[in-house]
């Protein structure tokens, strides 16, 4: 399981990052100032790190600058969290050592894709590009999803509902926890949406007697159920 370090002095976006990551089965560990970080790095690496650009204590910046400077996380996969405005301050950055960078306010699926694709090439080892469930296969790298070996076809609002659903097998998610993590926090759509998604999931994955994976819990959301294929 790949670790992931979040350094963020806003509580609420490393609370967001910190949900999302593990949902997506990453192990989190969460620091508020730079210096606290640094202190952190220099015990044990994780992964990757999250870095804010300003923050307590230490800037992000610095941090960047000091980690690269060691040979234990010279190389450490650094995604750097900027606010808007700031292009000058972004590039310098990138030139401080930070392999890539998002702009505040970003959206979740976006950021999980960046840090995959940041995983599985600095990591490859780390990162596992499949996801399996039951009879069900879902490739997240080449965005095939098979049952019983046959390909289903999915629209990609569908892949990226069974892709969420399939990486925390059991958690209920509501339907606008669901909304923020498939089409992004900052998407306005209604939540009656993300019912009619799930009915489409469930009418490509489902034939003939097949069981249904996704459970519909009444009054909470939608589940993936990893017993489906059990009894
Ligand atoms: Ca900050």
């Amino acid at each position: 399981m790949p670790e992931i370090l979040i350094v963020e002095d806003e509580e609420p976006l490393s609370l967001l990052l910190r949900y999302n990551l593990e949902a997506e089965g990453y192990k989190v560990n969460v620091s508020a100032r730079g210096d606290e970080a640094e202190l952190l790095l220099q015990e044990s690496q994780p992964d990757l790190l999250l870095l804010d650009w300003m923050l307590p204590g230490l800037s992000g910046i610095e941090l960047c600058r000091r980690l690269r400077a060691r040979s234990e996380t010279e190389r450490m996969p650094i995604i750097m969290l900027t606010a808007r405005g700031e292009e000058s301050e972004r590039i310098r950055g990138l030139a401080t050592g930070a392999d890539d960078y998002v702009v505040k306010p970003f959206s979740i699926p976006e950021l999980m894709a960046r840090v995959r694709a940041i995983l599985r090439r600095a990591k490859p080892e780390v990162v596992s590009t499949m996801l399996k469930s039951g009879d069900i296969e879902l490739d997240r790298e080449t965005h095939r999803v098979r049952r019983t070996g046959r390909e289903i076809h999915l629209g990609p609002t569908e892949f990226r509902l069974l892709e969420f659903l399939m990486s925390a097998p059991g958690r209920v998610y509501s339907r606008e926890q669901l909304l923020d993590g498939v089409w992004g926090h900052d998407v306005y759509v209604d939540e009656r949406t993300v019912d009619v998604h799930v009915g489409r999931l469930r009418k490509a994955i489902n034939k003939g007697r097949m069981k249904d994976p996704i459970r519909t819990v009444r009054g909470a959301g939608y589940a993936f159920n990893d017993q489906f294929a059990i009894g």
